[in-house]
């Protein structure tokens, strides 16, 4: 476990010991001690998700991580096992879960490109079937429920920077289609839980996040980089390198997305989340080298099919709904990136099964 995380997270040894108004009256909405929430966090193994899970049990909340291991490994939440208020189970969210919460916060779902188009049925599937298991559950509990969607669900996107409103080029028989179709049938199943049931929603579109504890072998651009960087191999630039994303640390992230949770139940979204700051591909590969003092060369490969051209979320309504934006600049991001690379053992971490 990395000292910096385990001393980060505080104790809570007897939260086992409260009752919660779910133990009292089941079904009934509201716990006893309105601060302490029962909280579950599909894919909380992973990236995003073990970081999100650290926040919440440092704040005290009685937190259920739920993953499948597909893209993540037990390591990012070894150092909350100890925890009395964090609990771990292995578990497919294609497949129903009977459990008692007060919030579910659902980022389970490949993310990676070369994760999400290694089974892109099982995408689908994680997508659709995880939605409609996690809103059930919320309805059941009558909990709030937050859907991880993505940027994605704008496609290779006409209209720049991208606003909410705008509906997207998505290709819907492309190579990314699993993953971003995935998400817009989430989207549209959560509106409609929202809509026909009163489930209490949240959507928030998360743009391009990175940080430590990204899986050194996911394919993303950054860890890519990083990973290339630090080996003294080629960086592989697909394409020119002239397409464009936007890079939000994970903290920023992790801040948004707890606010959308918590924000006014008037506001369920979608909200873009990420961070405006606009970069070439190009250009993050030099400002890596420039980082890590590598002298890795260049080299381009070939341009994935429909990889967008240009992204970058238009985040004012982020602004005025949640007075969020983001706090970290790439290049303070990336060099805790690359100092967190350097700090694990990239030979640890294994490429997806191909039995999850
Ligand atoms: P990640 O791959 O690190 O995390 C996903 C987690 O979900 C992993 O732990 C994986 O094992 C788990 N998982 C996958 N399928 C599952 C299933 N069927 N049942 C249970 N667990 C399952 O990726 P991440 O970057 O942390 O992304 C988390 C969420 O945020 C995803 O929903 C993703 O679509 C969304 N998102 C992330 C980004 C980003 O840039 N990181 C951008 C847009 C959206
Ligand atoms: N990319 C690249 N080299 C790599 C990995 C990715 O040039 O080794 C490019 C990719 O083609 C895309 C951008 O970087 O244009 C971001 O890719 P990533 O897979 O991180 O995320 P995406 O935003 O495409 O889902």
């Amino acid at each position: 476990m990395p000292a910096a995380d385990a001393s980060r997270v505080r104790r809570v040894t007897s939260l086992d010991m409260r009752v919660h108004y779910h133990d009292v009256f089941p079904g009934e909405s509201g716990p006893l001690m309105p601060s302490i929430k029962r909280i579950l966090v599909t894919g909380g193994a992973g990236f995003l998700g073990s970081h999100l899970c650290e926040r919440l049990v440092e704040a005290g909340h009685d937190v259920v991580c739920v993953d499948n291991f597909f893209t993540s490994q037990k390591t990012n939440v070894a150092h909350l096992l100890g925890c009395g208020n964090f609990e771990l189970l292995r578990h497919d969210i294609i497949h129903p879960l009977w459990l008692e919460v007060d919030e579910i916060y659902n980022f389970a779902c490949p993310a990676a490109p070369g994760h999400y188009q290694y089974n892109p049925i099982k995408t689908m599937k994680t997508s659709v079937m995880g939605a409609i298991n996690m809103l059930g559950m919320a309805k059941r509990c009558r909990a709030k429920v937050l859907q991880a969607s993505t940027s994605e669900v704008y496609g290779d996107p006409e209209v720049h920077p991208q606003p909410e409103s705008y509906r997207g080029a998505v290709n819907p028989i492309g190579p990314r289609a699993c993953y971003d179709e995935g998400k817009r049938a989430a989207e549209t199943l959560f509106m409609d839980y929202h809509r026909a049931n009163g489930v209490n929603i949240r959507i928030v579109r998360i743009f391009n996040t990175y940080g430590p504890r990204m899986h050194p072998y996911d394919g993303r651009v950054v860890s890519n980089f990083i990973r290339q960087a630090l080996a003294g191999e080629p960086i592989t630039i697909f394409g020119t390198g002239a397409q464009t994303r936007s890079f939000c640390y994970r903290d920023d992230l992790v801040e948004g997305i707890i606010r959308m949770m918590n924000g006014p139940d008037d506001f369920v979204g979608p909200v873009n989340i990420g961070n405006p700051g606009e970069f070439t591909i190009r250009q993050l590969a030099e400002l890596t080298l420039e980082l890590s003092g590598s002298k890795s060369q260049l080299v381009e490969k070939p341009l994935p099919v429909d990889d967008p051209e240009r992204r970058r979320p238009d985040i004012t309504l982020a602004k005025q709904k949640l007075g969020w934006e983001p706090q970290v600049a790439l290049r303070e991001g990336l060099t805790k990136t690359i100092e967190w690379f350097r700090s694990v053992k990239i030979s640890d971490y294994r490429a997806p099964t191909p039995n999850y």
